[in-house]
């Protein structure tokens, strides 16, 4: 705005530090003149040319764009003690998005057909979101539309947002604030949540970590109005360090996914064997909470699920062969 109204015809924002630049104009922009961003090099040579003449044409679209959130739920199962598992489907514009979030919409349409087989004691809903990377937009609008009637009948959400990350970290969203790190705790009935994971992976004997329950995906808008959640991630941008290295190997140093939200996030990008891991864990939690969702909110369910939180047994026992093991009741 300052540039506009300084007579620019055109505005070319460069780097402060070394690298590419990847801001927005906020909703608000919305002057007619073109805009567009270089690198520190490129800005410092461009300011240090004297009489420079820069012709600047830029191909860009402003609009309405329309987005879509699918839903499907089980036939089956108590319509008032709904379980909703969710996964945001779209990508950066950058790339095609394959761990962000192509791994949590596969790992949840996989489960989602495997129930089929499944006589559900609650009603299990599956989301794939639209727009999460423009702002949650999708979740958002989902949750904003329930009436505090359909809002009250949510047992529970569960959340599969970048679960095989190329450098990966197992990460539970930290429900119960334990490490006591960014954001407080999540609504009651959140720290269950991530004890189940906590159970299963310790059922694979396989450590896990928390990581800090900030929002920062589609379980966002559910916390923010008291419905507990949880979920799973194995890190984006964040820098692994030496002592996860030593838990989880990779590379000490480097982001989690070095192609978050880059044209390189493809199939390529996933760590297969983390990610056979955890669509394990997406089946583990939505199979335990479509029967029980007890430890969450007292509603008592059915099937032989025992506490998780006294000697492991039963589900999902130790071998890593997959959904079909998991129990199924009746
Ligand atoms: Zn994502």
């Amino acid at each position: 705005t300052n540039a506009y109204n300084a007579g620019a015809s055109g505005v070319v924002i460069y780097n402060n530090v070394p690298g590419a630049i990847s801001g927005t104009l906020g909703n608000g922009f919305t002057l007619d003149i073109p805009v567009t961003s270089v690198t520190d090099t490129v800005g410092q040579q461009l300011a240090a040319t004297a009489d420079l003449v820069l012709r600047l044409k830029t191909d860009t679209f402003r609009g309405i764009a329309t987005t879509y959130n699918v839903l499907a739920e089980s036939r089956r199962g108590n319509p008032n003690n709904v379980v909703m598992v969710g996964a945001h489907l779209d990508s950066v514009n950058a790339g095609p998005g394959i761990q962000d979030n192509g791994s949590g919409s596969a790992a949840i349409l996989e489960v989602a057909e495997q129930m089929a087989k499944v006589k559900p004691r609650n009603k299990v809903r599956f989301a794939l979101w639209g727009a999460e990377e423009a702002n949650l937009v999708g979740s958002t609008y989902y949750v904003n539309n329930l009436s505090a009637d359909e809002r009250s009948r949510i047992a529970l959400y569960l959340n599969f947002d970048m679960i095989g990350s190329p450098n990966h970290v197992f990460f539970i969203y930290d429900g119960d604030d334990s490490d006591a790190e960014g954001a407080g705790p999540g609504p009651a009935g959140s720290a269950e949540i991530e004890k189940t994971f906590e159970a299963y992976y310790d059922l694979k004997h396989l450590p896990f970590k928390g990581t800090d329950f900030s929002g920062r995906s589609d379980y966002g808008p559910f916390i923010a109005v008291g419905i507990p959640s949880g979920g799973l991630f194995t890190g984006a941008e964040g820098i692994k360090t030496a002592d996860e290295v030593a838990l989880w190997g990779g590379t000490a140093g480097q982001q989690y996914d070095p192609c978050y939200h880059l044209a390189c996030d493809t199939y390529d990008n996933i760590n297969l064997s983390a990610y056979d891991v955890n669509v394990d864990a997406v089946a583990f939690a939505t199979l335990r909470y479509a029967m029980s969702t007890k430890d969450v909110n007292g509603i008592k369910g059915k099937g032989n699920f025992p506490s998780l939180n006294g000697v492991p047994s039963t589900p999902g026992s130790a071998n890593d062969s997959g959904l079909h093991d998991e129990p199924v009741a009746e």
